[in-house]
């Protein structure tokens, strides 16, 4: 922890609240959930209230995780501490809180917009599940078992376990702690990294037969018509990017998805030395430099030329060695 003094300040204001409120971004992915649920589980341990909210209804796969029953959409909020997690823009919290300014908000990404009252910001921590999980001994908090499986799930999910350049020796260090606390991490490497529905597999399918290449991008599209063939019941890309992030010879994986909205999701990835969040944020988005995302109004054909021209420029930049 680079920021000793924040830490202590939210410590502070975790000892001195009694009904917390935590959220996360919308379409909550499992550093989101992970972080939520391991803060708010530790909280309750530790004999306070705490509501547990996240602006879209929590994607089923995210059941296995034990409290998920917990976390609910917004009601009539009542609290007298809101924290945001793993968060960069305080848009991506939907309408999970009612309120113009949080009062803490802790990520990790580099495109963080420090809204809150307090921030909390390390961008070359692989997770906020990770920062969580180092602030813990700070505010005197224990890791039970479930608070581990959560931490756990966080970063196996953000370092899609264990392989982003970011995952340092303390990260392994960290999940090591967490699995003597109880987490079960091949259980949950399997769950979160290896096992994918039927569904979603045949979306992948969809995907995979309409990629195309130029230059040193590779990308694909994912239609509403996709998704309603396929069966598949989410509005994300199924992490068909994990796959198309995997082809060789290419620096940069680009997966446009159709939205109900009349908009576009974008997620890019890109091999190390690049900084697709500074793309991301030029369209409204955010995200870390090997891995951004942004949604953008248009349709798939605008935004998709769009997109790719900017990313194109990225790739052509002088500045190429300073990205990293
Ligand atoms: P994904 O492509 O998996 O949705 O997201 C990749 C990364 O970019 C994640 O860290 C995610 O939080 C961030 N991200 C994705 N979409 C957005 C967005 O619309 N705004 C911001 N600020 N960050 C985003
Ligand atoms: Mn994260």
């Amino acid at each position: 922890m680079r920021n000793k003094s924040i830490v202590r300040e939210i410590g502070k204001k975790l000892e001195e609240a009694n009904n917390i409120l935590i959220t996360s971004h919308i379409r909550p992915d499992w550093d989101a959930v992970g972080s939520v649920l391991g803060l708010g589980l530790a909280l309750q341990e530790n004999g306070k209230k705490v509501q547990m909210v996240l602006a879209d209804r929590l994607p089923e796969k995210f059941q296995y995780l034990p409290g998920s029953e917990q976390i609910k959409t917004p009601d009539s909020n009542d609290y007298d501490l809101s924290i945001v997690l793993d968060c960069s823009d305080f848009l991506r919290v939907g309408d999970a809180l009612q309120e113009e300014q949080p009062d803490v908000n802790i990520d990790h990404h580099i495109t963080n917009l420090k809204f809150a009252r307090l921030n909390l910001v390390e961008p070359r921590s692989a997770a906020t599940s990770m920062m969580l999980t180092e602030c813990f001994p700070f505010w005197g908090l224990d890791i039970s078992q479930p608070v581990a499986t959560a931490l756990m799930s966080g970063i196996l999910g953000d370092t899609l376990g264990f392989r982003t350049s970011n995952t340092s020796p303390k990260v392994l260090r960290l999940c090591a702690s967490l699995m003597e606390k109880g987490a079960n991490l091949a259980k949950l490497y399997e769950f979160i990294l290896i096992q994918n529905s039927f569904e979603a597999a045949n979306y992948w399918g969809m995907g995979l037969q309409k990629i195309q290449r130029n230059g040193k991008i590779v990308w694909t599209t994912l239609t509403l018509e996709d998704r309603k063939k396929a069966l598949y019941p989410g509005n994300d890309d199924a992490d068909l990017i994990n796959i198309l992030s995997a082809i060789n010879h290419y620096e940069i994986a680009i997966v446009f998805i159709e939205q109900k909205t009349g908009r576009i999701k974008v997620s890019w990835r890109a091999k190390p030395g690049w900084n697709v969040a500074k793309v991301a944020l030029k369209f409204g988005g955010g995200g870390h430099p090997a891995a951004a995302g942004a949604e953008i109004a248009g349709t798939l054909e605008e935004v998709q030329q769009q997109v790719l021209q900017m990313t194109n420029e990225l790739l052509t930049s002088e500045n190429y060695s300073s990205y990293n």
